[in-house]
């Protein structure tokens, strides 16, 4: 495929929300803010506990409608003016759009949205509002987020993988590259395109990636002015 010099993709996780103050999945040991991530990110956990899954991720909603777009976002959005950009996110939030992304997608889901349990294509924009038992579709079924759960079908995966494979610039950032088949994208860019990584705490940076070690806040601005001067 020909590589286009124009455009960047921006694969995004949980890390550069972090700077927002929206804690990361696996930072201390695979908790996702004290719950295990298989009670609240399992259609199990949600079979076991309606109540508290749906609960979890009020809290998560009134959470990120509280934060605001960092640095990382807001630059990531800059490049806009000089270049084609597309970002993939593993992020539920919405910072991204916040901060001035016009093409975002969401890979994992969306917490601004909710679905059915009947089907996953019976889906509801509901902004920052709960959901609560007894919420349903029009057919009667318990209304549930709009999230990818494991074992669940992830979103516009062909989609990512066409975007990342002809992008001449990738910035991966704020991912532990842990969950698949989404860490899978990285090794699908370009060969001769300029790839970078950013995250805090990296064992092992994929093949080929330039590692920028530090806060998304502080490292994207840097690296999107360099790019922008090239
Ligand atoms: P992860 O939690 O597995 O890994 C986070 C990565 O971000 C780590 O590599 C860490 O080094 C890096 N990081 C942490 N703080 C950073 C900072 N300030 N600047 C730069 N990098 C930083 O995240 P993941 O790979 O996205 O997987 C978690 C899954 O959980 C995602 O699929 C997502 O759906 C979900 N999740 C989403 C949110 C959100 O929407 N903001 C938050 C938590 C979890």
């Amino acid at each position: 495929m020909a590589m286009n010099p124009n455009k960047i993709v921006v694969l995004s996780g949980a890390g550069v929300s972090a700077d927002s103050g929206i804690n990361t999945f696996r930072a201390a040991d695979g908790l996702w803010e004290s719950h295990r991530v298989e009670d609240v990110a399992s259609p199990e956990g949600f079979a076991a506990n309606h109540e508290l899954v749906l609960r979890f991720y009020n809290e998560r909603r009134r959470q990120i409608q509280q934060a605001k777009p960092n640095a990382a976002h807001m630059a990531i959005a800059s490049l806009e003016s000089h270049f084609e950009v597309v970002v993939i996110t593993q992020n539920i939030d919405d910072l991204h759009e916040r901060g001035g992304s016009s093409n975002v997608l969401h890979v994992h889901g969306e917490i601004t949205k909710a679905r059915s349990v009947y089907d996953d294509v019976t889906v509801f924009n509901i902004g920052y509002e709960d959901i609560n038992l007894g919420d349903t579709c029009e057919l009667g079924g318990q209304l549930r987020p709009h999230i990818v759960w494991f074992g669940e079908a992830v979103e516009h995966i062909d989609t990512a993988l066409d975007h990342i494979s002809d992008a001449g610039k990738v910035l991966v950032v704020g991912t532990s590259l842990n969950v698949f088949p989404v860490a899978g994208l990285v090794r699908y860019a370009h060969p001769n395109a300029e790839k970078v990584i950013n995250a805090l705490d990296l064992e092992a940076p994929p093949a080929n990636y330039e590692y920028l070690q530090g806060k998304a806040a502080k490292v994207v601005p840097s690296l999107v002015q360099r790019w922008i001067a090239q």
